[in-house]
């Protein structure tokens, strides 16, 4: 590998195009404080002004052009006003999951101090800091998210729908590696699995088992099997149980928005869609929109860019540089200055540049 990390940023649309440049002023400053080179290369496409004039949301190469990348680092998609949301959504950002096989989508859950948390205790008092501080690893590619089935008799009151789930040891294997791999290297050492298997008869009694066979192999990991219903109750409840937390694509989808939700304001939560062998480029995105109600304002809040850019450097091999962004970010959520989502009156701008300033 060369010491030069190659990115393609992305900026989408609405505030995409806001945060973008935050997340860039954050990644240039840790790039010269840990001596580290980036080449970024800008990308207009992906977005629905391209659409309008192009037809589609991609140029017919789009898979050659960044392929040999070592990183997507990506805003938002998305404006429903003009491009009907299945027309962008699946024109661009689910095409790079599936054609770049990023079978993990990764959510840290992290309280931060200087955010009210919507969960209170037993007690009724607000949760701290520490309390939440887990990840949720979704399995991207496969499960329930499936086009066979059909529905049978249609129109008459015989009327039967069936969808499959589809699930392969290969597909199922390979996330559980990942949430072992990631546990073993935290302090807790903890995986929880999302289950349902006293429900769904087949497939998630399947899930225990390929689970118990690869805790097998992580004996200093702890696995605990909970079935999705007392999960999500628990996420709200009990957040301080969870360390690393594994789903199927449905369940995961479910959890990696509650999870998020948990911790304030939506405009902090990152996400990362990653091939972890590095066979194709990661991408690595806030977890909210385009957000069209607030753009064009300088309100929205940055840190969710950010902090996506600062899992991108440890996924590309800079942890001290995402540890450098993830205290810049503590700090500023801490003292501020704080955008308007956090309460305070600060702007996109000011707020990137107080982070840039501390990594720097
Ligand atoms: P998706 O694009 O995932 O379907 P959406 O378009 O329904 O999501 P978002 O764009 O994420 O939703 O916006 C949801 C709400 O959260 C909006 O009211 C938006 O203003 C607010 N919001 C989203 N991102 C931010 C941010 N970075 N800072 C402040 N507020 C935000
Ligand atoms: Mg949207």
């Amino acid at each position: 590998m060369s010491g030069v990390l190659r990115i393609a940023s992305i900026p989408g649309d609405g505030i995409g195009r806001e945060v973008m440049p935050e997340g860039l002023r954050v990644l240039d400053a840790a790039s010269r404080r840990f001596g580290f080179q980036l080449q970024i290369t800008p990308i207009e496409w992906a977005s629905c002004d391209y659409y309008l004039q192009h037809g589609t949301m991609m140029p017919a190469d789009w898979k050659t052009q960044l392929a040999d990348l070592d990183a997507l680092y990506f805003g938002a998609v998305g404006w429903p006003a003009t491009v009907p949301d299945h027309i962008s959504l699946w024109g661009s950002l689910l095409k790079f999951r599936r054609e770049f096989d990023q079978y993990i989508n990764l959510r840290p859950v992290r309280l931060f101090k200087g955010v009210p948390c919507p969960l209170v205790d037993q007690r009724g008092q607000p949760r701290q800091p520490g309390d939440i501080d887990f990840l949720v690893v979704r399995e991207n590619t496969e499960g329930e998210y499936t086009k066979l089935g059909g529905i049978l008799f249609e129109g008459t009151d015989r009327e039967l729908v069936i969808q499959e789930s589809v699930f392969t040891r290969l597909g199922t294997d390979r996330v559980l590696r990942y949430a072992f791999e990631l546990a073993q290297r935290r302090a807790r050492r903890h995986v929880t699995l999302a289950t349902k298997s006293n429900g769904i008869a087949i497939s998630m009694p399947w899930w225990d088992a390929r689970a118990d066979a690869m805790q097998a192999q992580f004996p200093e990991v702890s696995l605990d099997k909970q079935h999705i219903d007392i999960l999500t109750a628990r996420f709200v409840l009990q957040p301080n149980r969870f360390d690393v937390v594994v789903a199927s694509n449905l369940f995961g989808d479910i959890l990696s928005d509650l999870g998020p939700a948990c911790t304030g304001t939506i405009g902090l939560a990152p996400s990362a869609n990653l091939n972890p062998e590095r066979r194709f480029p990661s991408l690595f995105e806030p977890v909210h929109g385009s957000a069209p109600d607030i753009h064009g304002r300088n309100i929205a809040n940055p840190v969710a860019m950010i902090w996506s850019g600062a899992l991108m450097l440890d996924f590309l091999g800079q942890r001290a540089a995402h540890d450098a962004i993830v205290q810049a970010i503590e700090q500023v959520l801490a003292s501020g200055p704080h955008t308007p989502d956090l309460g305070g009156t600060a702007s996109t701008t000011e707020m990137g540049e107080a982070i840039a300033r501390l990594v720097a």
